[in-house]
């Protein structure tokens, strides 16, 4: 019999359980047709049904308008930190970034390769640690990026609205809270997501992209690389990821299925409270960022000393509390609590803690 794990990644993560089910069913006999998913064309019948519902789905579940389209793309997030310049942004045309942490600092040294970038808030000075909120992004620019999950650093934008006011076209990486809350996703122009964490299997990401802000740029695109080109053909300009396609459709299905967003949203908040609260009853742990910005997708927490950080590791290992170390950049410790890790991981995960704080410190 397998031990009983509770897993904490940080991603790729935890997936629902019907889905790692029917994605195995799927190797073997997909659909009842004889033959593996692994082994049919991209352009059958057979798998565009597949992309279909999972882009009919995503825009479903965000409630897209008709002007958002859905695309399914390669080369994870970090490929969208130089495609959203080489897309949206003039070589003599200035977009605002805002510096939140180590995937929004990759993002600002790609768009620098394609036009001017202007940093308009950063919170590197206290290590990430809070969420900069004094700032105005110029009008005149080409657009605003944020991250709206601080993956790392453990710090999340609660209230979207002073974004929504800055009146710039406002382009966002959601790679690791996407789905988790209820946004209006339609004030945005860009937004793209890994799809390793809400969305399904690595090795495909998600753009959401408003096709008016498109076809601007005076520079030549390569062609995988013009969003207007997957546009056209619907995901399928090349071979695309097949069956991280098929793990996205059937984890946007089960999404769907469960009540959609809100009820995400419902369970991610019963999940963030149980774990936050417990973990400011214990003296011995504590979280590193201001509180109004914490994340309820991964909570960053360090302890007190080497030897209290080390013995709650053991404790965790040894009870199958599964990838809960922290970022190698960050150290102490990370608990990712996406959408398809169920409450009583959470539950199981606190109880520890309190067993720790009450019998070891
Ligand atoms: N942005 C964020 C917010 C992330 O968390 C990550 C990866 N965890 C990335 C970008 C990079 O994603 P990828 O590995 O798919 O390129």
């Amino acid at each position: 019999k397998t031990a009983m794990v509770h897993n904490f990644g940080a991603g790729p993560s935890i997936l629902p359980k019907e889905v790692f089910e029917e994605a195995s069913r799927g190797i073997i006999n997909f659909n009842n047709s004889g033959l593996s998913i692994l082994e049919i064309g991209h352009r059958t019948k057979t798998f565009q049904a597949v992309i279909d519902e999972a882009i009919h789905t995503l825009k479903d579940l965000m409630h897209l308008d008709a002007e958002h389209e859905v695309l399914f793309m390669h080369g994870g997030a970090s490929t969208q930190f130089f495609q959203v310049p080489m897309n949206l942004l003039d070589e003599k045309a200035s977009a605002a970034y805002t510096d939140t942490g180590i995937w929004g600092t990759k993002a600002i040294k790609e768009a620098k390769l394609f036009g001017n970038v202007d940093v308009v808030c950063s919170s590197k000075d206290a290590n990430y640690s809070y969420l900069p909120k004094d700032f105005k992004a110029d009008p005149s620019a080409a657009y605003l990026h944020l991250t709206t999950n601080n993956t790392v650093y453990g710090t999340q934008w609660q209230d979207l609205s002073l974004f929504y006011d800055q009146n710039v076209p406002l382009v966002a990486d959601m790679s690791s809270d996407i789905l988790s809350r209820e946004i209006d996703f339609n004030k945005f122009d860009l937004i793209y997501a890994g799809a390793q964490k809400n969305i399904g299997a690595a090795g495909v990401n998600v753009v959401i992209v408003n096709k008016r802000c498109l076809g601007k740029v005076s520079r030549k695109l390569p062609t995988m690389l013009d969003y207007r080109n997957h546009i056209e053909a619907g995901s399928l300009l090349n071979t695309p990821p097949v069956f991280a396609i098929y793990v996205c459709m059937l984890t946007l299905r089960w999404l769907k299925n469960m009540g959609g967003v809100s009820v995400a949203e419902k369970r991610n908040n019963e999940k963030s409270d149980l774990f936050y609260q417990t973990l400011d009853s214990i003296p011995a742990i504590r979280g590193t960022v201001a509180k109004e910005d914490r994340s309820k997708m991964n909570a960053v927490f360090v302890a007190e000393n080497a030897e209290v950080e080390k013995e709650f590791l053991a404790l965790c290992e040894k009870e199958g509390m599964i990838g809960i170390k922290g970022h190698r950049t960050t150290g102490g410790f990370r608990v990712s609590m996406y959408n398809a890790l169920p409450y009583e991981s959470v539950k199981a995960l606190t109880d520890l803690m309190l067993y720790f704080a009450n019998h070891k410190y």
